[in-house]
């Protein structure tokens, strides 16, 4: 991009003609948009020159950080052969056979087959359209329903928008669609501060046998959630959580799925965060990561009980993109999934920079302002309270996550704002010394938040 702007020109022609995504439009107009002009490592640099440590990974996506040769190199070399091919009327290209192949060696054994979209929202459209199809096939049309949980993200499609959880996006637009039904998220700190954190996760399991049986065992087609909930502000589940799901999902026959969008390729310290939290689905539906963002791709790996049946009794599966198995896009996850392997990402969030951060956060609890926190691997989140001894929140309207985030930004941290959580997922080849570079930064915007609250009056 060789067009140079200065931010105020930026600015003006983004107002008038870029609708943002998840964004008021007009306000965002009258305060004008930052402009991110480059990238290195765990570092952005805006239209201002200003460094800013980047502790989002981009959209939760950029794993391996920015600046990766090997990326711009693969994709360099597959536009030049080949840059676009589909992947209908029986053809395919190189890359996406040989993604294939490598997703089904680095995700858990029950999955050989890949379904490619382009983007996790795609990616959970197809698993609506795909566990309905399995039980047509499987002469049971009548279980069409999924079950989803309240906070939950899944995209913004009219199928993923559906499948979340978020009230906001449910009053835009006649959602969610018919057949598909929510129980309450296993946020322990809304929901089972009376419980211990082991005892809240059978209860909060036990919410999902309750839909179950209201719904009628025999109409149920799946179960869907992110094994740790991000967008809905890094909710980490009680250890109990996911294997009790397990076990009441294969008591009553129906499909477990994990949407990995955010949790796949390493970010929770294993490949997939399923294998961190112990449960085994029977589809994934994974995206960001695969490319550490470099490219669009998402797509769903489908297990051994669904695609034996899909592929044994299925005739033609109604169902695809333009994009499934984009070959550059594939070039690029590959050379993005070899890179993690062979810089040991995995093994360096489970065994060194995940527990480092952990360790790092449990110490935030002596901040006044910190009322709980919650890691896991590359994802963290720290509460913002207004009465630490008995966890009492502070009024949302006054918007005090949204104070800190305005500090982090003037500070030069991208740390995002969920109501009062303020949650982080950096990429996964920070250092202990880019945790501490960090960690110095947070201090400093939560000391500042501080001062506000107590200038206001608010505490
Ligand atoms: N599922 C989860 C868990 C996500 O976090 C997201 C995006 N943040 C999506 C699905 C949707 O992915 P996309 O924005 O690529 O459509």
């Amino acid at each position: 991009m060789t067009t140079s702007r200065s931010t105020a020109e930026w600015q003006a022609l983004d107002a008038a003609h870029f609708l943002h995504p998840f964004t008021d439009f007009q306000s965002l107009a009258a305060r004008g948009s930052r402009v991110i002009t480059k990238a290195d490592g765990i570092w952005l640099t805006d239209s201002d020159g200003q460094r800013i440590l980047d502790a989002m990974s981009g959209l939760w996506c950029v794993n391996v950080g920015y600046g990766q040769q090997a990326l711009v190199d693969a994709a360099t070399q597959q536009l030049r052969e080949l840059p676009f091919y589909n992947a209908f009327f029986q053809t395919a290209t190189p890359p996406a056979i040989e993604l294939a192949a490598l997703l089904a060696e680095v995700t858990p054994p029950q999955f050989r087959h890949v379904f490619f979209a382009g983007s996790g929202s795609e990616g959970n459209d197809t698993v609506v359209r795909m566990v309905r199809r399995y039980w047509d096939l499987m002469g049971q049309p009548q279980r069409q329903v999924i079950i989803s949980r309240v906070n939950a993200y899944h995209g913004s499609t009219m199928a993923g928008a559906s499948l979340g959880g978020m009230s906001g996006m449910h009053a835009q637009g006649g959602l969610p669609i018919p057949g598909i039904v929510h129980i309450q998220q296993p946020y322990w700190h809304e929901h089972g501060r009376h419980l211990s954190k082991d005892e809240f996760g059978f209860v909060a399991a036990r919410w999902l046998e309750d839909k179950i049986l209201e719904v009628g065992p025999d109409k149920v087609a799946a179960f869907i959630g992110e094994p740790v909930q991000g967008a809905g502000g890094v909710i980490v589940p009680p250890a109990t959580y996911w294997p009790e799901i397990q076990r009441i999902c294969d008591r009553h026959g129906i499909l477990l799925v994990s949407d990995e969008v955010i949790t796949g390729f390493g970010r929770t310290g294993h490949w997939f965060g399923c294998e961190t939290q112990g449960f085994r689905p029977d589809l994934m539906t994974f995206a960001k990561g695969v490319t550490s963002g470099y490219l669009p791709l998402g797509g769903v790996m489908v297990g051994e009980r669904v695609a034996r049946v899909l592929i044994e009794h299925g005739g033609e599966f109604n169902h695809g993109y333009t994009y499934s198995g984009h070959p550059v896009a594939c070039a690029v996850a590959l050379a993005n999934i070899r890179l993690i392997q062979s810089l040991g990402l995995v093994e360096h969030v489970r065994d060194d920079v995940g527990p480092y951060l952990a360790e790092r956060f449990e110490a935030l609890r002596g901040h006044p302002l910190v009322g709980d926190v919650d890691t896991c691997g590359m994802m963290a989140a720290l509460l913002l309270v207004k009465d630490k001894t008995d966890g009492t929140p502070f009024t949302p309207d006054l918007g005090l996550g949204m104070v800190c985030r305005g500090h982090c930004f003037r500070e030069g941290l991208i740390m995002r704002a969920v109501g009062d959580r303020m949650i982080v997922a950096p990429p996964l080849v920070m250092t202990r010394a880019d945790v501490d570079h960090m960690m110095d930064l947070i201090h400093r915007c939560l000391d500042l938040t501080l001062a506000d609250a107590r200038a206001h009056g608010w505490l």
